[in-house]
Protein backbone atom coordinates (compact mmCIF):
# COMPACT_ATOMS: atom_id res chain seq x y z
CA UNK A 1 0.00 0.00 0.00
CA UNK A 2 1.73 3.24 -1.25
CA UNK A 3 1.11 6.50 0.94
CA UNK A 4 -1.76 7.87 -0.91
CA UNK A 5 -3.88 5.11 -0.61
CA UNK A 6 -2.87 5.07 2.96
CA UNK A 7 -3.59 8.87 3.40
CA UNK A 8 -7.47 7.91 1.79
CA UNK A 9 -8.08 5.58 3.92
CA UNK A 10 -7.08 7.75 7.26
CA UNK A 11 -9.51 10.28 5.53
CA UNK A 12 -12.61 8.00 5.93
CA UNK A 13 -13.96 8.33 9.67
CA UNK A 14 -14.38 4.70 10.19
CA UNK A 15 -10.98 4.12 10.13
CA UNK A 16 -9.62 6.98 12.28
CA UNK A 17 -7.88 5.33 14.58
CA UNK A 18 -9.97 5.78 17.85
CA UNK A 19 -7.38 6.87 20.25
CA UNK A 20 -6.36 9.78 17.57
CA UNK A 21 -9.92 10.43 17.25
CA UNK A 22 -10.18 11.32 20.94
CA UNK A 23 -6.90 12.66 21.07
CA UNK A 24 -8.13 15.43 18.81
CA UNK A 25 -11.78 15.83 19.08
CA UNK A 26 -12.51 15.14 22.78
CA UNK A 27 -12.04 16.93 26.19
CA UNK A 28 -12.83 16.33 29.85
CA UNK A 29 -15.42 18.03 31.87
CA UNK A 30 -13.48 19.15 34.14
CA UNK A 31 -16.07 21.34 35.89
CA UNK A 32 -18.22 18.15 36.03
CA UNK A 33 -15.94 16.97 38.62
CA UNK A 34 -15.88 20.16 40.57
CA UNK A 35 -19.56 20.26 41.05
CA UNK A 36 -19.37 17.32 43.33
CA UNK A 37 -17.87 16.23 46.52
CA UNK A 38 -13.96 16.34 46.09
CA UNK A 39 -10.44 16.97 48.23
CA UNK A 40 -7.45 19.30 47.92
CA UNK A 41 -5.34 17.49 45.06
CA UNK A 42 -2.37 18.91 47.18
CA UNK A 43 -2.93 16.26 49.76
CA UNK A 44 -3.31 13.43 47.19
CA UNK A 45 0.79 13.12 46.95
CA UNK A 46 0.90 12.71 50.53
CA UNK A 47 -1.62 10.63 51.26
CA UNK A 48 -0.18 8.10 48.57
CA UNK A 49 3.08 7.96 49.67
CA UNK A 50 1.24 7.41 53.20
CA UNK A 51 -0.65 4.52 52.32
CA UNK A 52 2.37 2.78 50.20
CA UNK A 53 4.71 3.48 52.40
CA UNK A 54 8.18 1.77 51.42
CA UNK A 55 8.49 -1.90 52.12
CA UNK A 56 11.24 -2.59 54.76
CA UNK A 57 11.75 -5.62 56.53
CA UNK A 58 9.88 -5.68 59.93
CA UNK A 59 10.21 -7.54 63.20
CA UNK A 60 6.49 -6.58 64.39
CA UNK A 61 4.12 -8.85 64.49
CA UNK A 62 0.11 -9.49 64.36
CA UNK A 63 0.08 -11.19 67.57
CA UNK A 64 -2.49 -14.25 67.89
CA UNK A 65 -3.53 -13.70 64.26
CA UNK A 66 -0.02 -14.64 63.21
CA UNK A 67 -1.44 -18.05 63.60
CA UNK A 68 -3.25 -17.92 60.29
CA UNK A 69 -2.23 -18.43 56.84
CA UNK A 70 -1.53 -15.44 55.19
CA UNK A 71 -3.81 -15.95 52.52
CA UNK A 72 -6.76 -15.97 55.05
CA UNK A 73 -5.55 -12.76 56.95
CA UNK A 74 -6.00 -11.17 53.27
CA UNK A 75 -9.22 -12.81 53.13
CA UNK A 76 -10.21 -10.87 56.81
CA UNK A 77 -9.33 -7.94 54.92
CA UNK A 78 -11.25 -7.49 52.22
CA UNK A 79 -14.42 -8.48 54.20
CA UNK A 80 -13.47 -5.64 56.24
CA UNK A 81 -15.43 -2.30 56.17
CA UNK A 82 -12.78 0.06 54.94
CA UNK A 83 -12.88 2.18 57.95
CA UNK A 84 -11.55 -0.87 59.78
CA UNK A 85 -9.26 -2.04 57.24
CA UNK A 86 -7.36 1.32 57.78
CA UNK A 87 -7.38 1.00 61.39
CA UNK A 88 -6.12 -2.56 60.98
CA UNK A 89 -3.49 -0.87 58.78
CA UNK A 90 -2.66 1.35 61.57
CA UNK A 91 -1.46 -1.33 64.02
CA UNK A 92 2.12 -1.68 63.38
CA UNK A 93 4.33 -2.05 60.21
CA UNK A 94 3.38 -5.67 59.72
CA UNK A 95 -0.26 -4.74 59.57
CA UNK A 96 0.55 -1.95 56.56
CA UNK A 97 2.34 -4.94 54.59
CA UNK A 98 -0.59 -7.00 55.33
CA UNK A 99 -2.67 -4.58 53.66
CA UNK A 100 -0.72 -3.58 51.04
CA UNK A 101 -0.64 -7.44 50.18
CA UNK A 102 -4.32 -7.68 49.63
CA UNK A 103 -5.38 -7.66 46.32
CA UNK A 104 -6.92 -4.94 44.79
CA UNK A 105 -5.98 -2.54 47.62
CA UNK A 106 -3.07 -1.28 45.22
CA UNK A 107 -5.23 -0.76 42.23
CA UNK A 108 -7.53 1.78 44.31
CA UNK A 109 -5.26 3.60 45.61
CA UNK A 110 -3.60 3.86 41.88
CA UNK A 111 -7.12 4.66 40.22
CA UNK A 112 -9.67 5.76 42.91
CA UNK A 113 -7.14 7.70 45.29
CA UNK A 114 -9.73 10.75 45.39
CA UNK A 115 -12.84 9.01 45.82
CA UNK A 116 -10.94 6.93 48.79
CA UNK A 117 -9.91 10.12 50.21
CA UNK A 118 -13.95 10.84 49.42
CA UNK A 119 -15.18 8.29 51.29
CA UNK A 120 -12.95 8.42 54.39
CA UNK A 121 -13.92 11.86 55.15
CA UNK A 122 -17.16 11.57 54.62
CA UNK A 123 -17.86 8.22 56.90
CA UNK A 124 -19.01 6.28 54.07
CA UNK A 125 -15.73 4.03 54.67
CA UNK A 126 -17.95 2.35 57.80
CA UNK A 127 -20.33 1.13 55.46
CA UNK A 128 -18.84 -0.50 52.66
CA UNK A 129 -15.49 -3.00 51.34
CA UNK A 130 -12.55 -2.49 49.53
CA UNK A 131 -14.21 -5.25 47.12
CA UNK A 132 -17.22 -2.91 47.13
CA UNK A 133 -14.71 -0.01 46.05
CA UNK A 134 -13.25 -2.13 43.22
CA UNK A 135 -16.09 -3.61 41.42
CA UNK A 136 -18.09 -0.09 41.17
CA UNK A 137 -14.26 1.22 39.80
CA UNK A 138 -14.52 -1.61 37.47
CA UNK A 139 -18.44 -0.91 36.86
CA UNK A 140 -18.33 1.28 33.21
CA UNK A 141 -22.18 2.00 32.76
CA UNK A 142 -24.47 4.47 35.08
CA UNK A 143 -26.51 2.10 36.85
CA UNK A 144 -29.45 4.67 36.75
CA UNK A 145 -29.30 5.14 33.14
CA UNK A 146 -26.85 3.16 31.36
CA UNK A 147 -24.91 5.66 29.84
CA UNK A 148 -21.27 6.12 30.87
CA UNK A 149 -20.34 6.81 33.97
CA UNK A 150 -17.93 9.15 35.77
CA UNK A 151 -19.17 9.49 39.45
CA UNK A 152 -20.36 7.27 42.32
CA UNK A 153 -23.13 7.43 44.64
CA UNK A 154 -21.70 7.56 47.84
CA UNK A 155 -25.06 6.39 49.90
CA UNK A 156 -25.40 2.81 47.96
CA UNK A 157 -21.93 3.05 46.26
CA UNK A 158 -23.95 3.11 42.86
CA UNK A 159 -21.39 3.72 39.94
CA UNK A 160 -23.75 7.21 38.34
CA UNK A 161 -23.42 9.40 35.30
CA UNK A 162 -23.59 13.68 35.31
CA UNK A 163 -26.94 13.83 33.79
CA UNK A 164 -28.24 11.65 36.50
CA UNK A 165 -26.85 13.72 39.40
CA UNK A 166 -27.81 16.95 37.48
CA UNK A 167 -31.47 15.48 36.32
CA UNK A 168 -32.08 14.49 40.23
CA UNK A 169 -32.31 11.05 38.62
CA UNK A 170 -30.76 9.54 41.41
CA UNK A 171 -32.50 7.96 44.25
CA UNK A 172 -33.61 9.81 47.03
CA UNK A 173 -31.53 11.13 50.18
CA UNK A 174 -32.78 13.16 52.68
CA UNK A 175 -30.53 15.23 55.69
CA UNK A 176 -30.84 12.89 58.54
CA UNK A 177 -31.83 16.43 60.66
CA UNK A 178 -35.36 16.38 59.40
CA UNK A 179 -35.73 12.66 60.40
CA UNK A 180 -34.77 13.35 63.84
CA UNK A 181 -37.69 12.50 66.48
CA UNK A 182 -40.37 11.36 64.13
CA UNK A 183 -38.85 7.28 64.28
CA UNK A 184 -41.72 5.34 64.86
CA UNK A 185 -40.48 3.77 68.37
CA UNK A 186 -41.68 0.61 67.66
CA UNK A 187 -39.24 0.31 64.55
CA UNK A 188 -36.69 -1.33 65.89
CA UNK A 189 -33.69 0.09 63.95
CA UNK A 190 -32.12 3.78 64.41
CA UNK A 191 -30.51 6.07 61.89
CA UNK A 192 -27.50 5.10 63.31
CA UNK A 193 -28.00 1.80 61.54
CA UNK A 194 -28.48 3.04 58.05
CA UNK A 195 -25.60 3.96 56.14
CA UNK A 196 -25.12 7.92 56.41
CA UNK A 197 -22.69 10.16 54.29
CA UNK A 198 -21.55 13.49 56.21
CA UNK A 199 -20.84 16.12 53.81
CA UNK A 200 -18.41 18.06 52.99
CA UNK A 201 -17.96 22.31 52.98
CA UNK A 202 -17.57 22.69 49.36
CA UNK A 203 -19.01 24.81 46.27
CA UNK A 204 -21.19 22.36 44.79
CA UNK A 205 -23.37 22.02 41.16
CA UNK A 206 -22.86 23.82 37.91
CA UNK A 207 -24.60 27.21 40.02
CA UNK A 208 -21.62 27.11 42.41
CA UNK A 209 -23.30 27.11 45.71
CA UNK A 210 -21.41 27.28 48.56
CA UNK A 211 -21.87 25.08 51.56
CA UNK A 212 -19.62 25.30 54.80
CA UNK A 213 -22.00 23.36 56.89
CA UNK A 214 -21.83 19.82 57.09
CA UNK A 215 -24.55 17.45 57.27
CA UNK A 216 -25.41 13.98 57.85
CA UNK A 217 -27.43 12.77 54.44
CA UNK A 218 -29.44 9.28 54.42
CA UNK A 219 -30.64 7.14 51.92
CA UNK A 220 -34.73 7.80 51.26
CA UNK A 221 -35.64 4.60 50.59
CA UNK A 222 -33.30 3.21 53.92
CA UNK A 223 -35.17 5.49 56.05
CA UNK A 224 -38.82 4.04 54.79
CA UNK A 225 -38.42 0.94 57.12
CA UNK A 226 -38.14 3.26 60.11
CA UNK A 227 -41.70 4.45 59.51
CA UNK A 228 -40.53 7.74 58.24
CA UNK A 229 -42.06 7.54 54.60
CA UNK A 230 -45.28 9.58 55.11
CA UNK A 231 -43.00 12.43 56.61
CA UNK A 232 -40.56 12.10 53.61
CA UNK A 233 -43.30 12.36 51.04
CA UNK A 234 -44.47 15.94 52.57
CA UNK A 235 -44.02 18.27 50.02
CA UNK A 236 -41.89 20.85 52.19
CA UNK A 237 -39.18 18.31 52.72
CA UNK A 238 -39.27 17.66 48.64
CA UNK A 239 -38.82 21.30 47.81
CA UNK A 240 -36.08 22.54 50.11
CA UNK A 241 -33.30 24.42 48.87
CA UNK A 242 -31.00 22.18 50.50
CA UNK A 243 -32.35 18.88 48.98
CA UNK A 244 -31.97 19.98 45.17
CA UNK A 245 -28.25 20.05 46.37
CA UNK A 246 -28.06 16.69 48.12
CA UNK A 247 -27.33 14.68 44.77
CA UNK A 248 -24.04 16.90 44.58
CA UNK A 249 -23.22 16.54 47.75
CA UNK A 250 -23.21 12.79 48.03
CA UNK A 251 -21.49 12.08 44.44
CA UNK A 252 -17.60 12.24 43.50
CA UNK A 253 -15.60 11.62 40.41
CA UNK A 254 -14.70 8.20 40.36
CA UNK A 255 -12.45 7.26 37.06
CA UNK A 256 -13.67 3.56 34.96
CA UNK A 257 -10.71 0.94 35.46
CA UNK A 258 -11.00 -1.80 32.41
CA UNK A 259 -9.44 -4.76 34.44
CA UNK A 260 -8.70 -6.61 31.24
CA UNK A 261 -6.92 -3.82 29.76
CA UNK A 262 -5.48 -1.63 32.57
CA UNK A 263 -6.52 1.24 30.91
CA UNK A 264 -8.46 3.89 32.52
CA UNK A 265 -10.87 6.52 31.64
CA UNK A 266 -12.76 9.38 33.11
CA UNK A 267 -15.16 9.93 30.25
CA UNK A 268 -14.46 12.49 27.34
CA UNK A 269 -17.17 14.93 25.75
CA UNK A 270 -16.99 16.03 21.89
CA UNK A 271 -15.18 19.26 21.13
CA UNK A 272 -17.21 19.00 17.80
CA UNK A 273 -20.27 19.10 19.45
CA UNK A 274 -19.04 22.45 21.53
CA UNK A 275 -18.23 24.05 17.74
CA UNK A 276 -21.57 23.06 17.03
CA UNK A 277 -23.07 24.63 20.06
CA UNK A 278 -21.09 27.83 19.17
CA UNK A 279 -22.25 28.18 15.80
CA UNK A 280 -25.92 27.89 16.90
CA UNK A 281 -25.52 30.78 19.31
CA UNK A 282 -23.92 32.78 16.90
CA UNK A 283 -26.79 32.36 14.89
CA UNK A 284 -29.13 32.61 17.60
CA UNK A 285 -31.01 29.40 17.24
CA UNK A 286 -29.24 27.40 19.68
CA UNK A 287 -32.06 24.88 21.47
CA UNK A 288 -31.81 22.52 23.93
CA UNK A 289 -30.36 19.51 21.74
CA UNK A 290 -27.95 21.15 20.79
CA UNK A 291 -26.48 21.72 24.68
CA UNK A 292 -27.52 18.49 25.21
CA UNK A 293 -25.16 17.08 22.64
CA UNK A 294 -21.97 18.93 24.17
CA UNK A 295 -23.18 17.57 27.84
CA UNK A 296 -22.86 14.21 26.45
CA UNK A 297 -20.03 12.16 28.06
CA UNK A 298 -18.85 8.28 26.55
CA UNK A 299 -16.48 6.05 26.80
CA UNK A 300 -13.87 5.74 24.72
CA UNK A 301 -15.73 3.05 22.72
CA UNK A 302 -19.31 5.50 23.06
CA UNK A 303 -17.25 8.43 21.53
CA UNK A 304 -15.38 6.70 18.41
CA UNK A 305 -19.31 5.70 17.35
CA UNK A 306 -20.17 9.23 18.06
CA UNK A 307 -17.14 10.64 16.21
CA UNK A 308 -18.18 8.64 12.82
CA UNK A 309 -21.36 10.56 12.96
CA UNK A 310 -20.57 14.12 13.84
CA UNK A 311 -20.15 16.28 11.26
CA UNK A 312 -17.63 18.69 13.51
CA UNK A 313 -15.69 16.73 15.01
CA UNK A 314 -14.77 15.26 11.53
CA UNK A 315 -14.06 18.63 10.59
CA UNK A 316 -11.62 19.19 13.41
CA UNK A 317 -9.93 15.81 12.57
CA UNK A 318 -9.65 16.81 8.67
CA UNK A 319 -8.04 20.76 10.26
CA UNK A 320 -5.40 19.10 12.35
CA UNK A 321 -3.86 17.27 9.19
CA UNK A 322 -5.21 13.39 10.12
CA UNK A 323 -3.91 13.91 13.89
CA UNK A 324 -0.32 15.42 12.43
CA UNK A 325 -1.32 19.20 14.10
CA UNK A 326 -2.99 20.81 16.80
CA UNK A 327 -6.04 21.99 16.24
CA UNK A 328 -7.41 25.60 17.95
CA UNK A 329 -10.07 24.78 19.96
CA UNK A 330 -12.47 26.86 22.18
CA UNK A 331 -11.85 28.78 25.66
CA UNK A 332 -14.83 25.77 26.94
CA UNK A 333 -12.84 22.80 25.27
CA UNK A 334 -9.70 24.36 26.94
CA UNK A 335 -10.92 24.81 30.08
CA UNK A 336 -12.51 21.63 30.37
CA UNK A 337 -15.68 23.25 30.71
CA UNK A 338 -17.41 26.67 32.29
CA UNK A 339 -16.49 27.30 36.10
CA UNK A 340 -15.27 30.31 38.16
CA UNK A 341 -14.98 29.83 41.53
CA UNK A 342 -14.55 26.23 41.65
CA UNK A 343 -10.93 26.33 40.29
CA UNK A 344 -7.93 23.70 41.76
CA UNK A 345 -7.44 26.03 44.97
CA UNK A 346 -10.65 25.78 46.89
CA UNK A 347 -11.77 28.72 48.97
CA UNK A 348 -13.35 27.12 51.86
CA UNK A 349 -11.61 26.10 55.39
CA UNK A 350 -12.97 22.76 54.35
CA UNK A 351 -10.55 21.75 51.81
ZN1 LIG B 1 -27.08 8.06 34.40
ZN1 LIG C 1 -19.86 15.64 18.40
Amino acid sequence: MDLGQTATILHKPDVVPAMEAIRIASYHRRDFDLAVVRTHPCDHDQIRSALLPPRHATTSTLGRLDILPTELVHGICLRLDIRSLFRFRQVNRRGQQIVRATRLYQAVIDHALEALCVILRTNTASWFTLSDLFEVLCTKECQFCGAFGGFLFLPSFARCCFTCIREDNLPGVLPLSILKHRIKPRSGRRPGSIPTVRTLPGIYAMDETPRKRRIAVVLRDAVNPLGLSDHCDNPRVQRSTSTTLLPYMVTTALPYFDRGSGAVQRGVSCSGCQIALEKALDASRVGSAACAWRDKVYSHDGFRDHFRDCQEARRLWELSGQGLSIVNVSEFVRRGGYFKKRDVVMSFNGR
